[in-house]
């Protein structure tokens, strides 16, 4: 799903580093739209209305930066907050689940007691690249006997295909490249 909506101070704030962090990427730095008030609000109030306040229990944060968009649309929805770490790196009982990068493997990993059974939950990051993050998120929500209400980024790489992966969920993306 995309939305109509005045984004233009949103991707004026996005800069593209080359080569960051490797060879061929073009990395998406949203810290300039992050320190940016309007930019940033906006941002954040795009996801919300595209979700109503009443549809949502819990948002996911994903490791690092998708912490930085969903703890206010968490907010905003008067929902739970959520974040889905890399492993090793939350203090209680984990599940996890292990997904494929273009060069070796990843694993994320959310509390075990991080959902009730049913809940709805919105997964929110900052980029959809491939989609194995994002397929990996929704793997550990459901794992946990909660429902995926649906996906939002901020950014998507619509050459990557990530949406291919997230194939019968609800998701958006507020720019596309
Ligand atoms: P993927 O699993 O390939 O969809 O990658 C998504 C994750 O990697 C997200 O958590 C993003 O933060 C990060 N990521 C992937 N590609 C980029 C990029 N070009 N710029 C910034 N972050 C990226």
């Amino acid at each position: 799903m995309r939305i109509e909506l005045d984004l233009q101070t949103v991707q004026g704030s996005i800069r593209d580093i080359p080569d960051f962090p490797k060879p061929g990427v073009v990395f998406k730095d949203i810290t300039p739209l992050l320190a940016d008030p309007a930019a940033f609000s906006t941002a954040v109030d795009a996801i919300v209305v595209s979700y109503g306040r009443g549809t949502i229990d819990k948002v996911v944060g994903i490791e690092a930066r998708g912490f930085i968009i969903a703890a206010p649309v968490a907010y905003h929805f008067g929902a739970g907050f959520v974040p889905l770490r890399k492993v090793g790196k939350l203090p209680y009982d984990t599940i996890s689940e292990t997904y494929e990068l273009e060069y070796g493997t990843e694993t994320l990993e959310v509390h075990a007691d991080a959902f009730e059974a049913g809940d709805r939950v919105l997964i929110v990051d900052d980029v959809l690249a491939t989609g194995g993050t994002a397929k990996a998120a929704c793997n550990l929500v459901e794992h946990s006997g909660a429902t995926v209400a649906g996906l939002a980024f901020v950014i998507e790489l619509e050459f990557l295909k990530g949406s291919a992966k997230l194939d019968g969920y609800d998701y958006m993306s507020l720019l596309q490249y």
